[in-house]
């Protein structure tokens, strides 16, 4: 017997959950040869913007208090500007979170009496609130500050609703966001090409509408990103896919250099803008995060084509399925009942490496509308371009998967979430 194969049974792995998953993986070599190739071309993106912009080891010095003259983030920025081909960016620890950094850029752009579109469905949950269209809004809400909202669905096949969207779009319209990823919704992932299409039909209706896109989990997943295909300004996560999994916090917002000053002032200070933030460290993090984060979401999203492989053949619905091209890293499984939803994030547990001795439960998170179960061994809290799942314990009991900061540890994972569905007799291993 193979000394994996030993391995994995000694970690409590039967045989025929070994054997079917690594009959999947074998058949996938074509597939994976392909992201490996778009892994190294944004390798490639990434080092020459380093080089371009001279990083040296005095950039991974750290500053305190107003951090003026940090060579570190200017550089860091530089770097993310160069990789994401716009004018400027702003990457700063002070943005919390993904949802910070869209609340950021929705509040330094819009102004009372604008408008806000989405032209492809509801936006991500947490945005709700921050937009002002839930039944109970928190207070500070875009709303309160007299800023309206539209929303055009996509169409049922997916496309998106032109007609609609040429409706919707009026005087008022300032900025229209794009959601790349299908966060917890039904839809497909947009590619780069659909959104570059999208921009150029929303722009020829409305030339001088700002349109950003929520870039989250889907920065480097590509050869290109939106910023190159005319979105105005893209918008992301640092403990998602552009951190590389060693950015300890914080969040991007790259675009023309007149949106990003509108960001930093917004984050900041109007005046103050870029020219404070301390980094209280993390240049080196980030620079080495991003160094690494396309080949880290090219281990990711191996695991997420290995997931639908493994649960589509097994009889489940994925999204995106087995053999559909990838513009994210998530990969939803219907599994169908919430002990399902259950075993499979507690066996993704399981195989972390950090906290795989404890059993996640299902709880009541802020932001989301039903109880929640999320799976995170992670090194940085709440990290998702680690391995993690999380799924609302509500119809049609989905789980959402994403991460890796290896493909091996991602078979791991799924092969273990196999094993925990098989262990609670819902499954059964052909
Ligand atoms: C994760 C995510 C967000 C929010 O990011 P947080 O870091 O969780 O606040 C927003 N939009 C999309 C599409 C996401 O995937």
């Amino acid at each position: 017997m193979d000394s994996l194969k030993e391995m994995y049974l000694s970690a409590g792995i039967d045989q025929d959950v070994y054997d079917f998953c690594d009959r999947i993986q074998k058949g996938l070599k074509d597939r994976f040869e392909k992201i490996d190739q778009t892994a190294e071309y944004n390798q490639m993106k990434v080092i020459r913007a380093m080089e371009k912009q001279r990083v040296s080891a005095e950039c991974f010095e750290s500053s305190t208090g107003y951090g003026y003259d940090d060579l570190g983030r200017e550089k860091l920025e530089a770097v993310y500007a160069d990789v994401f081909g716009t004018e400027a960016a702003l990457v700063r620890p002070q943005i919390t979170c993904g949802t910070h950094a869209l609340t950021l850029a929705l509040s330094a752009i819009l102004r009372p009496g604008d408008e806000l579109l989405t032209p492809v469905g509801k936006p991500y949950d947490t945005l709700e609130g921050v937009i002002g269209i839930k039944d109970d809004n928190p207070p500070g809400s875009l709303k309160e500050f007299g800023i309206s909202y539209r929303q055009v669905d996509l169409l049922e096949d997916g496309e998106f609703d032109l007609e609609g969207i040429k409706e919707a779009l009026n005087e008022k319209t300032k900025l229209v966001t794009i959601q790349r990823s299908k966060g917890y919704a039904p839809r497909k992932t947009l590619s780069v090409e659909r959104i570059g299409k999208l921009i150029a039909y929303i722009k020829s209706i409305k030339p001088d509408v700002i349109c950003m896109v929520d870039n989250c989990y889907g920065e480097f997943v590509e050869t290109i990103e939106p910023t190159q295909v005319g979105a105005d300004l893209c918008v992301g996560s640092l403990i998602k896919n552009p951190g590389g999994g060693l950015a300890p916090i914080g969040g991007y917002v790259v675009g023309k250099e007149k949106i990003i000053e509108l960001c930093a002032n917004r984050l900041t200070a109007p005046g103050l803008g870029k020219e404070v933030g301390a980094t209280l460290g993390a240049n080196r993090a980030f620079f080495q995060g991003f160094f690494l984060a396309p080949t880290v979401t090219a281990g990711a999203l191996k695991g997420a084509i290995f997931a639908a492989n493994v649960y589509e053949t097994l009889g489940f619905v994925t999204v995106p399925n087995k053999t559909e091209s990838r513009h994210d890293i998530i990969q939803a499984v219907t599994l169908g009942s919430a002990e399902a939803v259950i075993a499979f994030c507690q066996g993704i547990q399981a195989a972390s490496p950090v906290d795989s001795h404890v059993a996640p439960e299902p709880y009541a998170m802020p932001g989301y509308h039903s109880d929640v179960i999320m799976a995170a061994g992670a090194f940085i809290q709440g990290s998702s371009i680690e391995l993690s799942a999380d799924g609302p314990i509500e119809p049609p009991y989905a789980v959402y998967f994403q991460g890796g900061l290896t493909w091996y540890h991602a078979r791991y994972g799924i092969t273990m979430s196999l094993q925990y569905m098989k262990n609670a007799n819902l499954v059964t291993i052909p």
